[in-house]
């Protein structure tokens, strides 16, 4: 009796693990939760799940400190995949600049998003015309693990200038810095980010502040010498205080994972995505205007994923 009863205990058991097994728990590393990575993170997951009960797929996406943070997760397998800005792509496979010694060989490119152009907002009344300017001023430099910090120190390196030109450089979080603007605890904010942007419309409804353009030759340079940079452009009118265009430069939002992750993994990934197209535009208005040919190609510096590779295969996009 006693042993009949612990075998059926025991199959009971067994068969719960079998139930579960199928299951399988992904997770994208995003940005703050006022930025597009956070969107980008939340849509994928968002089709994923839709088709969870075929393909048991458990998608989450919780925010994180950025693009480094997430490479940095993907690396240590601690996440399966994340956003990161085109030019930290490159930089964690080549292990060139912040990556120097720490090379990512198993990073792997998926597709790329929307365009991020380097931004800085300032207060009005800071006197701040230009990134010039900024010297001596009360500057929010970006958080730990951010794309925007690690671009930034890449900024200051190529115009010769520190992080001790700035009164004050504090790294608070995306979702904390338009109240420190907002405050006048700083004078200028810098964000790596897609457009229109809840957290500087945030900022500039709170103050009086505009975007600030980021030109000349330091900048000129870095777009020169690096395939991952670009010139971007602001749109007048899509900010309060902000009715010209603003020049700058900037990256793309690339979406990454490692060889380590399984095919299957990444194709019913990509499959979600690009099945779904019409849909996922629609999650965000800097989404609008991508396409899939320039998705599978723009701001990638790391070998596509093989499970991409099929997907794009499939649907004829490659070779
Ligand atoms: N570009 C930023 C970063 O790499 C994140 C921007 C966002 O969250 O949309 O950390």
């Amino acid at each position: 009796m006693t042993v009949f009863k612990s075998i059926a205990i025991a199959s009971a058991l067994v068969a719960g693990t079998a139930a579960t097994a199928q299951e399988k728990f992904i997770t994208i590393g995003t940005g703050g939760q006022t930025g597009v990575y956070f969107v980008v993170g939340q849509s994928i997951c968002r089709l994923v799940n839709r088709d969870s009960a075929e393909t048991g797929l458990k998608c989450t996406a919780p925010s994180t400190g950025g693009s480094i943070a997430n490479i940095n997760a993907i690396k240590a397998g601690d996440m399966d995949m994340g956003v990161a800005q085109s030019d930290w792509q490159y930089h964690a496979y080549n292990g060139t600049s912040q990556f120097e010694g720490d090379k990512f060989d198993k990073e792997r490119a998926v597709f790329s998003v929307h365009s991020e152009p380097f931004t800085v907002i300032a207060r009005a009344d800071a006197g701040i015309e230009s990134f010039d300017d900024l010297k001596g001023k009360r500057v929010n430099v970006g958080n730990p693990g951010s794309g925007q910090l690690a671009t930034m120190e890449v900024v200051l390196d190529a115009k010769g200038w520190s992080m001790s030109d700035f009164a004050l450089a504090s790294e608070l979080k995306p979702a904390e810095q338009a109240a420190a603007l907002g405050d006048n605890k700083v004078d200028a904010i810098i964000y790596t980010v897609g457009h229109p942007n809840g957290s500087i419309q945030e900022a500039v409804s709170t103050v009086d502040a505009k975007l600030v353009p980021v030109e000349g030759d330091a900048i000129d340079k870095l777009v020169e010498d690096n395939p991952f940079y670009a010139y971007a452009t602001v749109p007048g009118g899509m900010y309060k205080g902000t009715d010209s265009d603003v020049k700058t430069f900037g990256v793309k939002a690339t979406f990454v994972t490692s060889s380590d992750v399984d095919d299957d993994v990444v194709y019913e990934v990509v499959k979600a995505v690009f099945d779904n197209f019409d849909r996922f535009k629609k999650l965000h208005p800097a989404f609008e205007t991508l396409k899939e040919e320039e998705m599978i190609s723009d701001g990638l510096s790391a070998p596509l994923h093989d499970g991409a590779v099929k997907y794009y295969k499939e649907r004829g996009w490659m070779e």
